[in-house]
């Protein structure tokens, strides 16, 4: 990591962005490393490092990806889960009742 080209804070060359600019473009690095990085000199104290990345090597951002979906489908379904009988519910437990209403009012359960 000592090799990389080090610049001065607002002298950073066309083409390079650091995460939160290249976020804010809805990129991401992308897995590439880190192709160079700034400094700030600041008073009595070490230089602040601001990593860059290379524009050209971003990726556009991804909201969900599939795993992301089936992670939180479930964690949806185990909040359709009642602790009480394990079985899903069909619907999120409500907090107040933390079980199924089924039983939670197990007197209202229909013989079917
Ligand atoms: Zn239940």
């Amino acid at each position: 990591m000592g090799t990389l080209p080090v610049y001065r804070w607002r002298l950073a060359p066309d083409g390079y962005a650091t995460y939160r600019q290249l976020r804010a473009l809805g990129l991401r690095p992308g897995g590439q490393d880190v192709a160079a990085q700034l400094e700030r000199p600041r008073r009595r104290r070490d230089p602040l490092v601001a990593y860059l990345y290379r524009i050209d090597h971003a990726k556009p951002v991804r909201p969900m990806t599939p795993a992301k979906w089936a992670a939180l489908a479930k964690a949806n379904a185990a909040r359709r889960t009642c602790p009480a009988c394990r079985r899903d519910a069909g619907y999120v437990i409500p907090p107040t009742l933390g079980t199924c209403a089924t039983c939670a009012f197990p007197d209202e359960q229909c013989a079917a």
